[in-house]
């Protein structure tokens, strides 16, 4: 191959990857949950950030490790602090969907130094989420295009 035909084909590839090839399952926690109880989740789960729901299953906020660590530094009682309280929301929220290229979602979690967006679904009711992109999948992706081009 020259090098003309081989930049020309990863940049096929890189452009024709969706959100939907490579998102994953989300942890989705209910915001009336406490503090302790969402950061025991967080072990529970493994994940760095979880996206909150109300009763119908929509999308009312993210809380991620560091929210969750800044908070229990102060001396409030973790147990009685619902999630909801502390969490970053909505419309304040980054998403995307599942057929919005790779690419931009990873411009996203650069452009707004996060480490993870939900993938939505637009209802009725308001956002539903239906998976998650992370910076570990956007390094699967990475690993992906090396494994498909024999690098
Ligand atoms: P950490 O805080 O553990 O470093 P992040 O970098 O993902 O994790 O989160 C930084 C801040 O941005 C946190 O306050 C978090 O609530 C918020 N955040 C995380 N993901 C999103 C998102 N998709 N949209 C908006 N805010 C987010």
């Amino acid at each position: 191959y020259s090098g003309k035909k081989t930049g020309q084909a990863i940049s096929d590839t890189m452009t024709k990857w969706k959100v939907k090839d490579f998102q994953s399952v989300p942890v989705v926690i209910q915001e009336h949950i406490s503090v302790y109880d969402a950061i025991c989740q967080l072990f529970l789960e493994d994940v760095g950030s979880m996206f909150v729901v109300n009763k119908t299953g929509i999308l009312t906020g993210v809380v991620s490790r560091k929210d969750l660590l800044r908070i229990s530094i102060g001396n409030q009682d973790l147990n009685k602090m619902p999630v909801h309280m502390m969490m970053t929301r909505m419309p304040n929220i980054t998403v995307c969907h599942k057929d919005d290229s790779l690419l931009s979602a990873a411009q996203l979690l650069m452009d707004r130094q996060i480490d993870s967006l939900p993938v939505v679904k637009r209802t009725d009711d308001g956002l539903e989420v239906v998976g998650r992109v992370t910076k570990t999948t956007i390094t699967r992706a990475f690993l992906a295009l090396a494994d498909e081009h024999d690098i």
